[in-house]
C-alpha cells in the first residue's frame, strides 16, 4: 500500500471541510458526483423492498433479474448482445475495476492506461504488483490517443490496454474507429481490454461510440459501467461489468473472497433505473449539465491565462492552466486556500495532467458564477 495514492478528490474534499469549519466559504468542485437526487421512482422502490426484506445475502454475481434487465439495457443500445451470465454487480464501478484488475493481472504484467486518467486504475494496478504504462491523451486531439503512440507502448509483458470514454477527468470521447484500432491492436498483440463506460449516458453531441459497437471483441473485453453518474447513486454503491465466459468464474471468485455480494435492496431498487420515468429524470439532468458546462467553459475562456475545451462527454472541464505561469499543484492550493475554491490539479490524474486543473460542473450555476468570478480574481492577482 505504500507504493499507491488515494484519490485526490477525497483528500481535497477534507482540506476544503476543515477550511469551511473554520468559516472559510468554499465553492465545491472537486469531487466527481451529480448534486442531483437520485431519481424518485428508485428511491421509493428502494424503500419499499426495505420494507419487503430484501435485507439478507444476494448471489455473489448480484440478484439474477437485475443482471437480465442490465445484459437487456445494453443490448438494446448496442449491436452485440450481453448475456445475463456474463454481467456481475459489484458495490460501485470502482470495486468492479479492482475485481477485474486484480483477477486477472500477474505481478510484472503491463497495463496500459490513459495519462490523465481515473487514478483507480493506477492503484489497482499497483496493488496486483504489475505495472501501468501510460500513453499520452492529446489535448490536440480532444483529449483522445494518438494510436501510434499506443501501439509502440506494447511490449511482450502488456495483459490489458484500459480505455474510458466519455473520460474522466478530460470528458474526450473515443470515436468508434478509435475502439475499432485498439480492438485491432488487442486482437493482433492478445491483450484484455478494460472499457470504463460509467459516463456512456452523460454526453453533449452524438451518443459516444461504445466497445460494444465493434464486432467480435467480447471475448477479449471487460466492460464496467454503474449507476453512480447518470442515475445520482454514488452513495448506493452499485456498479456493474461484462466479462467474458472464460473469465467470469475468476472475477465471481474475488468478489466472493472479498465483498462476498452487493446489497440486496439497492439492487432491487436499481430495476426501477430502466424505466421511462427515469429516463426522463436522466435526460433533464443531462440538458441541465450541458447549460452549466456551456457556461463554465466560456466564461473560462474569457480569463487570460485560461484556455478551456468544450468536453463531449461527462461532467469535467479540465482547462488548460499553462498560460497563468503556476503548476498545476500550485494552482489548485492557492486557488483552495486565496479563493475558496476547490478543484483538483491535473496531475491528480498522472504526469501528464501538469498544466491543467479539473474543476467539475455538477453544481448549481450560480455557485460555478461564483467560482468564475472567484477564478477570474485569483488569476488576475498573479
Ligand atoms: N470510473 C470512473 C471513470 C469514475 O470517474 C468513477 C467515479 N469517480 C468510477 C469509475 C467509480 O464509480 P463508483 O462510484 O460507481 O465506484
Amino acid at each position: 500500500m505504500q507504493g499507491v495514492r488515494g484519490e485526490a478528490a477525497f483528500q481535497m474534499l477534507g482540506r476544503a471541510n476543515e477550511l469551511e469549519r473554520q468559516g472559510r466559504s468554499i465553492v465545491h468542485l472537486e469531487i466527481g458526483e451529480p448534486d442531483f437526487d437520485t431519481p424518485e421512482p428508485i428511491i421509493r422502490s428502494g424503500m419499499e423492498w426495505l420494507q419487503k426484506g430484501a435485507t439478507h445475502y444476494s448471489p455473489v454475481p448480484g440478484i439474477w433479474d437485475l443482471r437480465v434487465a442490465i445484459a437487456q439495457h445494453l443490448s438494446s443500445h448496442h449491436p452485440q448482445k450481453v448475456e445475463p451470465k456474463n454481467v456481475i454487480v459489484t458495490p460501485g464501478a470502482k470495486m468492479m475495476i479492482f475485481s477485474i484488475l486484480q483477477s486477472t493481472l500477474d505481478p510484472g504484467d503491463e497495463v496500459i492506461c490513459p495519462d490523465p486518467s481515473y487514478p483507480a486504475y493506477e492503484a489497482a494496478i499497483r496493488m496486483a504488483a504489475a505495472k501501468p504504462v501510460p500513453v499520452k491523451l492529446e489535448e490536440s486531439k480532444e483529449f483522445r490517443f494518438d494510436l501510434n503512440e499506443l501501439a509502440r507502448q506494447i511490449t511482450p509483458r502488456t495483459k490489458m490496454i484500459v480505455i474510458n470514454s466519455p473520460q474522466n477527468p478530460t470528458g474526450g470521447v473515443l470515436t468508434l474507429d478509435d475502439l475499432k484500432k485498439v480492438a485491432d491492436l488487442a486482437r493482433k498483440h492478445d491483450l484484455l481490454i478494460l472499457s470504463d463506460e460509467i459516463y456512456s449516458e452523460i454526453y453533449y453531441a452524438e451518443r459516444p461510440a461504445s466497445i460494444l459497437d465493434v464486432p467480435n471483441i467480447l471475448d477479449r473485453v471487460c466492460f464496467v459501467n454503474g449507476f453512480s453518474k447518470i442515475y445520482a447513486m454514488t452513495g448506493w454503491r452499485l456498479g456493474y461489468g461484462v466479462v467474458p465466459e472464460d473469465m467470469f468464474p475468476t472475477v465471481d471468485l474475488f468478489v466472493n473472497n472479498s465483498v462476498s455480494s452487493t446489497a440486496t435492496f439497492t439492487q432491487r431498487a436499481a430495476l426501477q433505473a430502466f424505466t421511462p420515468e427515469t429516463e426522463k429524470a436522466t435526460l433533464q439532468m443531462v440538458a441541465e449539465f450541458r447549460k452549466r458546462r456551456d457556461v463554465f467553459a466560456d466564461g473560462l475562456n474569457s480569463i487570460p491565462g485560461i484556455h478551456c475545451l468544450k468536453p463531449l462527454g461527462a461532467f469535467y472541464l479540465f482547462p488548460n492552466i499553462s498560460g497563468v505561469g503556476l503548476t498545476s499543484d500550485e494552482f489548485a492550493n492557492r486557488l483552495l486556500s486565496e479563493a475558496g475554491v476547490a478543484a483538483l490539479p491535473g496531475t491528480a490524474f498522472g504526469e501528464y495532467g501538469e498544466g491543467y486543473l479539473r474543476l467539475s460542473f455538477a453544481n448549481s450555476l450560480a455557485n460555478i458564477q461564483s467560482a468564475l468570478d472567484r477564478i477570474r480574481k485569483f488569476v488576475s492577482t498573479l
